[in-house]
């Protein structure tokens, strides 16, 4: 039986990977990855992510693309009120299947500043109310927030679910985001034996709360990284090994935990 792998979380759009996508969309699907999901971040960047799908599209034997457009938190400078109007007009003429990534993001001192925080509040709550209106789950970009999205999502009263993305909260934490709905996406991270905390959330709350991504060009396994320096790309051809470390992680078969998965992917992204 061969095993088949939903990419829940890339940006395979950006330039990146514009001089060999189509070889690298091939591999990925040679190593079982049916499914990915490209996700926005900038506005700016909303007609490459349909660009990138039209390409692959018209290939065969690469992985199926979807889209989910959104305004992430890191990027708040950026943002302007017309490029909420824009994530609408992409919702209302594409076919998506979530809004991200969004959410709140105060890594940055600067962000944690009452002005830019607030901002990243408003743009997070208008994206969530366009989910809730367009019956979207959504994509969720959490870093230092997790108590402040919380509270959001209860206040919007946000029934639609989706993925708490690059998961760095505690068990408590993602008990949380599961009680809301929400599946939890490990990436590359498990397969640092030093990410305790990630080891910890998995291995308590089990396989069928779990969902994969690779947040391709980041977040590259450690198998992958070519030394310990430069930053290698990540490509979504490194699922498999997100896979093995996370089946390692929970000492399950890497073929049964797939299964669990695969299913997990399309209960989050209501497909
Ligand atoms: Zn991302």
């Amino acid at each position: 039986m061969s095993i088949t792998l939903f990419d829940t979380h890339t940006h395979f759009d950006v330039p990146d990977f514009d001089q060999d996508r189509l070889q690298l969309a091939a591999l990925a699907k040679k190593m079982g990855v049916e499914h990915l999901v490209l996700i926005g971040f900038i506005a700016e960047r909303f007609q490459n992510l349909i660009a990138c799908q039209k390409q692959l599209q018209q290939q065969p034997d690469v992985p199926k693309v979807h889209l989910a457009p959104g305004l992430h938190p890191f990027y708040i400078e950026q943002h302007q009120a017309e490029h909420l109007q824009q994530v609408e007009q992409f919702l209302q003429r594409e076919n998506c299947v979530a809004i991200g990534e969004i959410g709140l993001d105060t890594f940055l001192k600067v962000h944690k500043q009452p002005d830019l925080f607030a901002k990243q509040q408003h743009y997070f709550a208008v994206q969530l109310e366009l989910a809730q209106q367009y019956q979207k789950p959504v994509l969720l970009h959490i870093r230092k927030s997790h108590a402040e999205v919380l509270k959001m999502l209860k206040q919007h009263r946000f029934k639609h679910g989706g993925i708490a993305h690059a998961f760095s909260g505690g068990v408590e934490e993602a008990k949380a985001f599961i009680q809301l709905g929400f599946k939890i996406g490990v990436t590359g991270q498990i397969s640092n034996p030093n990410a305790k905390k990630l080891h910890t959330v998995v291995q308590t709350i089990g396989a069928q709360h779990l969902v994969l991504e690779t947040d391709c060009p980041d977040m590259t396994p450690l198998c992958c990284q070519l030394d310990q320096h430069s930053r290698t790309r990540n490509t979504p051809a490194n699922l498999i090994y997100v896979l093995e470390a996370l089946a390692k992680s929970l000492n399950v078969q890497q073929q049964d935990l797939a299964q669990i998965l695969w299913r997990n992917s399309f209960a989050a992204l209501a497909l």
